[in-house]
């Protein structure tokens, strides 16, 4: 019997841990899913409670498994939600759903005889390899053995821009978390939120909510909100084929720009149809680009495409509109300078900012200055315990311009000698430089399914092609010898 362990409870260790439940039969496998400190299912996007807090992905695509892309409205029926298709419902809701899912898989699976165990804790360590096995300890001591690991463990915690000085870092007005905050005892006045993506509106909504009189400043290089969702999607884009075909052709970033350009520019033409109908080929054009290009790609177009590819539902991008004609909320163009304790104002933060464009630099104070930067996939960087262990063991490594981990497109994670280790995958953001395309609900079950497909059958392949069991270190000898 196999034994295979996946790391990390949310929405992407849900979608695997599914995927091999719903195909596994009784004897196939032992699988244990070792969630962390937080219920397992919902993650770091789904655990909101906020009900301004919204998909935004339309409900009729957000399915956990690939074969069923619509299961997710479907539930929502059976609860009485009032849901429909196109719409763009609040994250917990989808929490809820994540919860239901797994639920009902984990007690049916059980019921088969298969055997599934979910344990609250962190996994501290993985070490091994294909031909000798993997060992899993656990943040409690408790040591695990897999055949099979799956890395699931989304973006690396946040880290403090390198602009913010220590004592800013150390303050209760600074937080480099956008998901927890420290509530100040008094109501801030001036809340500056650092980003303007998708979590950096999480921030200013909520931030709006909680403080109806603060003024909020949103800042980021290019100062561009996300673009909104039209109500209901528009026509594919009829040369869809034809553009692909163009830009498939030369993988030059400025070549791709000036052709996708070019379908946008007639009126008729919905660029958001453009931008769609390239999601399904975005892995393939990524992984055509030589590192130069791809390096090019994120100093100059990163900003574009994200905003124009990561989309606000139409009732966010209205709130955000009245808020900015209100005078509550202003969007920044500009580059941070540095943020420190202020000189004269106790508790304060002195943000010093060079507008984009212009050579001076501006100053201004804040209550509360809330990193809403995007995920942190920087492997380099990173203090995340267990990827730490991981690289310093040398079974892990940085994609080459440091955006998550080395694999391949199946998410393998790549030895060193680039050789990719069957029995350990990766699945999520932290795929960045693979595949740059594995964040989403649509990608991560994609790839969910097609670990939960595969690696079974490579597994069986790597053992009956390795040195006979016998011959091999026992892996808890394996485990002591290599610590
Ligand atoms: C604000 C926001 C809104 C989004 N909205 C949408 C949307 O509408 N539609 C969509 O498709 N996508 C959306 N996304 C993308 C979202 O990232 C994915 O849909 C999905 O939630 C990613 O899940 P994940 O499991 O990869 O990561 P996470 O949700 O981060 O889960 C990873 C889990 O692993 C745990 N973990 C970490 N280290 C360990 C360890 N050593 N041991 C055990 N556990 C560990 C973490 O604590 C965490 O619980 C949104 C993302 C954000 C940030």
């Amino acid at each position: 019997m196999q034994r295979l362990i996946v790391i990390g409870g949310g929405a992407a260790g849900s979608a695997v841990v599914g995927e091999f439940l719903r195909r596994g039969q009784p004897g196939d496998f032992d699988l244990t899913w070792l969630v962390g400190r937080q219920a397992p299912g919902r993650g770091v996007a789904y655990s909101t409670t906020a009900e301004h807090h919204l998909l935004n992905v339309r409900a009729a695509n957000m399915g956990l498994f690939a074969d069923d892309a619509g299961a997710f409205i479907a539930y929502a029926q059976t609860q009485g939600w009032p849901v429909k298709g196109l719409d763009f419902v609040p994250r917990a809701w989808y929490g809820d759903y994540l919860e239901a899912v797994l639920a009902r898989e984990i007690t049916g699976a059980r019921e088969r005889g298969l055997a599934m165990r979910v344990l609250s804790v962190d996994a501290a360590s993985v070490r091994g390899d294909d031909a000798n096995g993997y060992s899993v300890r656990t943040a409690d001591g408790e040591e695990l053995v897999a055949d099979g690991v799956v890395l699931a463990i989304g973006a690396l915690p946040s880290v403090a821009l390198a602009e913010v000085s220590e004592s800013a870092r150390a303050s209760h007005a600074y937080t480099a978390d956008p998901w927890h905050w420290p509530l100040p005892r008094k109501a801030p006045e001036r809340v500056v939120v650092l980003g303007t993506g998708l979590t950096a509106v999480d921030a200013l909504q909520s931030a709006a909510r909680l403080w109806p009189n603060a003024q909020l400043t949103a800042i980021s290089r290019h100062g561009r909100l996300p673009r909104s969702h039209n109500a209901a999607p528009g026509q594919p884009y009829e040369q869809q084929a034809s553009l692909i075909e163009a830009l498939r052709a030369k993988p030059n970033v400025a070549h791709w720009l000036r052709e996708i350009r070019a379908a946008i520019q007639d009126e008729d033409v919905e660029w958001r149809s453009v931008v769609d109908g390239l999601r399904s080929e975005t892995q393939n054009l990524w992984r055509m680009l030589d590192a130069h290009e791809r390096a090019r790609f994120l100093r100059h177009l990163r900003w574009l495409w994200e905003s124009a590819r990561h989309r606000l539902p139409q009732q966010t991008t209205n709130e955000l509109a009245r808020l900015r004609t209100q005078g509550r909320l202003k969007v920044l163009a500009a580059h941070i300078r540095s943020i420190d304790t202020h000189a004269s104002e106790r508790g304060q933060l002195e943000v010093r900012v060079q507008p984009r464009g212009a050579e001076g630099v501006r100053s201004f104070a804040a209550d509360l200055v809330i990193q809403a930067t995007g995920f942190n996939i920087s492997v380099k960087a990173t203090d995340h315990p267990l990827i730490r262990q991981m690289e310093s063991e040398g079974i892990a490594h940085p994609d080459e311009l440091d955006l998550g981990l080395a694999t391949d497109a199946e998410g393998r994670l790549l030895r060193a000698d680039g050789t990719p280790a069957h029995g350990l995958r990766c699945l999520g953001t932290l795929l960045r430089g693979s595949i740059w395309e594995c964040s989403g609900l649509p990608e991560i079950r994609s790839l969910a399914k097609a670990i939960a497909r595969d690696m079974p059958g490579e597994l069986r392949q790597a053992a009956a092609s390795a040195p006979a069991r016998a011959n091999r270190p026992r892996i808890s000898s394996l485990a002591s010898a290599v610590a």
